[in-house]
């Protein structure tokens, strides 16, 4: 039997993000505001510039504080040997140290083959795409649906998308509320 890749985002999916809810929220309210003054196109991700811009990230990444509920069953998950996990997250350069300190919390180096961040500064949906086709992954979990959208035009792996309270009712076929459903559904395909 073939190995089933699959890639998780960090932040939303194998962490809980209370602030997620308000930035579906707050995108929707100055994502138009901010393109108007800005001139900016509809598709970029912002990328903070500023020092002061980015300890303002730093403090939003710093609210992602808490493991996911489920990421047990997904550290079960991960010995199967039908499967193997990898975690890809989107997060800049300058995130680095938040970064590498939660891989050591969730104990990443047992659960996960490989862990990945955006070193780069591309943009998070361009990162995520050149690794879903770099590492072959047949199924990729992301909480940002404009991502999911984005990575269903430009990539063959099956998009899971962890919902929030807010999106929910978007009409979506691989659509889930919990982390433990994703997991449930991961066990069927090996
Ligand atoms: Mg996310």
């Amino acid at each position: 039997m073939k190995t089933l890749k699959v890639g998780f985002d960090l932040d939303g999916v194998i962490l809980y993000n209370p602030v997620r809810v308000f930035r579906v929220a707050a995108k929707t309210i100055l994502k138009p505001i901010k393109a108007t003054l800005l001139h900016q196109e509809k598709a970029s991700f912002y990328l903070p510039s500023s020092n002061f811009e980015k300890l303002l990230w730093r403090i939003i990444h710093m609210t992602s504080f808490k493991i996911n509920n489920g990421y047990d069953d997904l550290k079960k998950l991960s010995d199967n040997k039908n499967i193997e996990l990898y975690l890809i997250t989107g997060r800049y350069n300058f995130l680095k140290d938040g970064y590498l300190s939660w891989l050591k919390r969730i104990d990443a180096k047992k659960v996960f083959q490989s862990c990945y961040y955006n070193e780069k500064n591309l943009q998070p949906n361009q990162f995520k795409e050149n690794m879903i086709k770099k590492l072959g992954l047949d199924v990729y979990v992301e909480d940002n649906f404009d991502i999911i959208e984005k990575l269903n035009h430009h990539t063959k792996a099956r998009i899971l998308w962890l919902n929030n309270i807010v999106d929910r009712n978007i009409p979506y076929q691989f659509s889930y509320s919990s982390l433990q459903e994703i997991c449930r559904y991961l066990k069927t395909l090996v």
